[in-house]
């Protein structure tokens, strides 16, 4: 969606769900991806964020308990200058946006300045951590009512509940938000006002991360019961008879990666299958990329490409990025995609060939080699590469290996250098979070990676990161760069690939 000055654009208030990045809706998704700009909230997942096309805007809102980012009337103002310079924005927050979430507040002003908007609902944490810990929030025999508040202002000061009220709940419910500290002064409360002191009652901390904990209690024993296993916001406690099925309806983190935390530090949009495949495992996905990769123009590269073409020439795409960039490039530039058909196409990788067949295309060589040197030597055997001139489309390089081999072979080699990577940056407080629940291991698949996170962070604050965590490489020229740092190296891919590290983590933790 273009800017336009002319038009005002309209707010979108979309409900990220838990914490989770699977669990927001598909129509919240679709608009994260098609907006101008985004707005987002402290609990909001890092990898809903970096996963968003560079495009989009992207912009920090966050209220740490400690570091207030942006008052909320600071949030309303900023929601409508961006929508009145033209722009569609999603305001994405945590959990359900009408759920404790000031999200009336921000409808509210949007109206009073004529901005328009739509509420995307999300799942709201309080029904997210009955699911998530075995608890039917509603149950035919035991809970015919659902009760969510907030235990914000649970203090003598600040009447926001009737507890006296919510203590004579019977057959029902009560799921409260932000009660880690107020958790005492609530329990005493509602016991004084008739509830049941052995009722059933739980606190779940960080739900739906492979992290979660389940604290289950008697009420008047929960708050010693959560000090005791130390729970930390964000939590949410149930009370009720439906509490008690908890243990019996148990399924959250039964995996084999279930309680670990890994740090994925490529670029994102190469990642998405990665942080998938962990996610799948068990693993909490800690989506913190140190690098991005960014278009390059290559004037010389591209004219090459469109002057040539005809028999014997051929276009070789090694990596799912040459892919994108190249077809992105066309699409954007409008250049007639039939170029394309002028040219045999080489692609070497399982990543670059899906690529390929995704858009279309059925390569004409593609054997199933891996390593990329062991492809070039296998096409100067399989083609007469001599008479043959190559579009080499790939990213910045201080080497080519693949070019050596072609040109060794006797083929004229033309690199087509589509993209380089640059250092990521990472907002002040998502630094915070990081190390508020630092990874149990950091995995690098490029030594530049590894730079990248001593760019960001400093070496001192890299090495303190890395004291938290272990450390997992894809290969030993990695893993001397992790070294040249004085970080160690817990473990390294055997076969240099991401299939094989990811294996090796996995085998890593079976072990424990
Ligand atoms: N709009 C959000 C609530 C925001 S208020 C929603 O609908 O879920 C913030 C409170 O939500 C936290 O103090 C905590 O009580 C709860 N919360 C948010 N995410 C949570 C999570 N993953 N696990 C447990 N509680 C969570």
């Amino acid at each position: 969606m273009a800017e336009n000055s002319e038009k005002t654009g309209k707010v979108y208030l979309i409900g990220a769900g838990p914490g989770d990045p699977d669990l927001i809706t598909i129509k919240g998704l679709s608009l994260l991806n098609s907006c101008d700009v985004i707005v987002y909230d402290n609990l909001i997942p890092h990898e809903l964020i970096v996963t968003i096309p560079p495009n989009i805007e992207k912009i920090y809102v966050g209220k740490a308990a400690s570091a207030h980012t942006l008052p909320q009337e600071k949030i309303n103002e900023l929601l409508v200058e961006q929508a009145q310079q033209g722009k569609n924005v999603a305001r994405l927050k945590g959990g359900d946006p009408f759920v404790f979430g000031r999200g009336g507040e921000e409808a509210e002003f949007l109206r009073k300045h004529d901005i328009e908007y739509e509420i995307v609902p999300g799942v709201t944490a309080g029904l997210a951590a009955a699911a998530s810990a075995g608890i039917p929030a509603s149950h035919r025999d035991k809970s015919s009512a659902i009760l969510l508040l907030t235990a914000h202002g649970a203090s003598d000061h600040e009447f926001f509940v009737d507890w006296d009220w919510v203590g004579k709940v019977e057959k029902g419910t009560v799921i409260g938000y932000m009660g880690v500290k107020q958790l005492p002064n609530v329990v005493e409360r509602l016991i004084e006002a008739g509830m049941p002191p052995g009722i059933e009652a739980a606190m779940i901390e960080r739900c739906c991360f492979s992290t979660q904990k389940v604290v289950r209690a008697r009420l008047e024993d929960l708050p010693a019961e959560a000090e005791r296993q130390d729970v930390h916001p964000p939590a949410i406690f149930i009370i009720g008879e439906v509490a008690e099925l908890s243990e019996k309806l148990e399924w959250y983190n039964r995996k084999i990666l279930s309680g670990v935390r890994i740090m994925i530090t490529r670029p994102a949009d190469q990642s998405k299958w990665i942080y998938r495949m962990f996610r799948n495992l068990g693993a909490e996905v800690i989506a913190y990329p140190t690098i991005k990769t960014v278009y390059n123009d290559d004037k010389e590269g591209w004219e090459k490409f469109i002057k040539s073409g005809g028999k014997d020439n051929w276009l070789f795409f090694s990596s799912e990025n040459g892919v994108r960039y190249f077809f992105g490039f066309l699409k954007s530039k409008q250049i007639d995609l039939r170029l394309v058909g002028r040219y045999a196409i080489a692609a070497a990788g399982h990543g670059t060939l899906r690529a390929l067949k995704d858009l279309g295309y059925q390569p004409d060589y593609a054997p199933g080699v891996s390593g990329m040197v062991k492809f070039a030597r296998q096409m100067c055997q399989d083609v007469e590469v001599d008479r043959v001139k190559v579009i080499r489309v790939r990213g910045q390089l201080p080497h080519d290996n693949i070019e050596e081999v072609l040109k060794k072979g006797g083929a004229e080699v033309h690199p087509l250098t589509l993209y380089k990577t640059e250092y990521s940056s990472w907002h002040e407080n998502e630094i915070r979070r990081l190390f508020m629940h630092p990874p149990n291991m950091i995995m690098f698949s490029s030594g530049r990676s590894v730079d990248g996170l001593v760019e960001i962070l400093g070496q001192e604050k890299a090495l303190e990161l890395a004291s938290k965590s272990k450390i997992a490489t894809i290969g030993p020229t990695t893993s001397e760069t992790v070294r040249k740092y004085n970080m160690e190296v817990e473990l390294e891919a055997t076969r240099h690939s991401i299939p094989d590290l990811i294996n090796q983590i996995v085998q890593y933790y079976q072990k424990k």
